[in-house]
């Protein structure tokens, strides 16, 4: 892991007390993020044959993103454009391809239907939260990580889990298909799957279930949310590397990705796009993390 788990821990409650002043969790769409530079005539730049080419000369893209993760993936009923660091990432590599955000066909993705989705071509990318793990990769490409976070625990203001060990034999709710479910249940809770975080954490405000667990970057948006309500409680207890998905087919979008996301990180529009969500509470952009080398074709 990259932060220091104290360090994780304060940046965490940063975090928590920072989107909570912005009083909006983060989904303020008034600010749809930093601009993009699109790229002018970006087709030539891609070799003949290649996906990116194809796409580039369509001049549309079809990326799949979360829309109920505040900061991370969200999408209001009226939002044209949906905001959150994935998102940013997005528009991105569209803007690689010379496609503005306006064109990328934004598309909603659940943890459980991220693979069917890039395995059917129902999208082009996921961008949605989604761990680079070594079952996934035997399905589907993940090129990344462009961001690396931890497993929490978010539970009610007066809850008595303040420790992992607390979890054992109490229900705890996540998503079904989340690397999050199978590490909880792991770890001797009940385990309570839902299709969405929305209505995992619905079960947390109502007293269906003791806790909600997952990446601690999703939960904190929950909790500024409800700050009187939730509180984000344990040191990160796994990494969630975030990796862009792609299809197997066109394995020549893995070198593509990682190049325009290194770029973007050296350039500075990666912290740019963190600090415009993420970062909006403050909490200190972190140093983009240095990304897997693409699998020999
Ligand atoms: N990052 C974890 C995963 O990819 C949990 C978050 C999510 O379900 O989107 O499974």
């Amino acid at each position: 892991m990259r932060m220091t788990r104290i360090k994780a821990a304060t940046a965490a409650t940063l975090l928590v007390l920072g989107l909570a002043a912005c009083g909006n969790a983060g989904n303020d769409n008034s600010d749809s993020g930093p601009d993009v530079k699109v790229s002018e005539n970006a087709a030539d730049s891609f070799a003949d044959g290649s996906r990116m080419k194809e796409l580039a000369q369509s001049g549309k893209i079809k990326i799949g993103v979360k829309f109920d993760q505040p900061g991370i993936g969200f999408k209001g009923a009226t939002d044209k454009i949906p905001s959150g660091f994935d998102p940013e990432m997005g528009k991105i590599l569209a803007a690689s391809l010379g496609i503005k955000p306006d064109d990328v066909e934004w598309t909603e993705t659940i943890s459980a239907n991220r693979e069917p989705f890039l395995q059917k071509g129902q999208v082009d990318l996921v961008i949605a939260s989604y761990s680079m793990t070594p079952e996934r990769q035997k399905i589907v490409g993940q090129a990344g990580p462009y961001y690396v976070t931890g497993q929490q625990l978010l539970v009610k203001k007066d809850s008595d889990i303040s420790k992992l060990d607390d979890v054992k034999g109490k229900q705890v709710c996540s998503v079904t298909g989340s690397t999050s479910l199978d590490q909880i249940e792991a770890k001797g809770a009940k385990p309570r799957g839902f299709d969405t975080y929305s209505e995992c954490v619905d079960q947390v405000l109502n007293g269906t279930v003791d806790a909600m667990t997952t990446d601690g970057a999703i939960l904190m948006g929950y909790a500024a949310e409800n700050p009187d309500k939730l509180k984000v409680v344990v040191d990160p207890f796994s990494e969630e590397r975030y990796g862009v998905g792609y299809s197997k087919d066109h394995p020549e979008m893995c070198q593509w990705i990682v190049d325009t996301i290194k770029k973007a990180q050296d350039d500075g529009d990666w912290a740019k796009a963190f600090e415009a969500t993420l970062g909006k509470s403050g909490v200190d952009t972190p140093e983009p993390p240095q990304m897997d080398a693409c699998p020999s074709a």
